[in-house]
């Protein structure tokens, strides 16, 4: 596995600034990867690990990039619950370990640099160098993938009989004996609004 700097660098690049968040997902994904006995997750290993993220911050970005698991390969699972947490679940042995950002964080990085300003800056230098046991809390858990959530699953297309929009991956609904998209079966849930027709 590469080194921290060297991971640093990279999700600098790929994020487009480096920033205390950068910091926690490289070193939540490294802790993750070493409890599971992952060395070489963006190669070797590249088919065993699922990553439940459960933000969408600065810190997902980084995960992805250490881990290798993306949103377009279905290895990394977004769970929206707004928490700077993740779970990292090992397909060849079953185990998974939810690893979460300890609230008190930012406080001992206070405490550490309580002349650096920024804060930034001042939780980017701590957060380097303090010890995953003053970082991250640590659960074993069991997460079951169900087949079809899997990477490389295959699924029937199905067309919805509404809309004529393709349904992939069993995401339609049974109503009335009618195959509907989720949109078309539950319109209240759009995130859209319809407007005039695009070109
Ligand atoms: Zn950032
Ligand atoms: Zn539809």
């Amino acid at each position: 596995m590469e080194s921290l700097d060297e991971l640093l660098v990279k999700a600098e690049a790929a994020h487009g600034h480096l920033c205390a968040g950068q910091i926690l997902g490289v070193r939540m994904a490294l802790l993750g990867l070493e409890r599971l006995g992952i060395e070489d997750p963006r190669g070797a290993d590249r088919k065993r690990l699922v990553t439940f993220v459960e933000i969408d911050r600065c810190a997902t970005d980084a995960i992805g990039l250490v881990t290798g698991c993306r949103l377009g390969k279905r290895s990394l699972k977004f769970r929206d619950w707004g928490k700077m947490a993740a779970a990292f679940v090992d397909l060849a042995t079953g185990r998974g370990v939810r690893i979460v950002a300890l609230e008190d964080s930012r406080e001992l990085a206070k405490k550490l640099y309580p002349h650096v300003e920024p804060k930034s800056r001042q939780q980017m230098m701590a957060y380097r160098e303090l010890p995953d046991a003053q970082l991250f809390s640590e659960q074993w858990v069991k997460v079951d993938i169900e087949a079809s959530e899997l990477p490389g699953a295959k699924g029937e297309r199905v067309l919805c009989s509404r809309c004529g929009e393709g349904v992939n991956f069993g995401r339609f609904a049974e109503v009335d004996d009618q195959r509907l998209c989720l949109s078309c079966a539950r319109p209240e849930l759009r995130y859209w609004e319809a407007g005039d027709s695009g070109h």
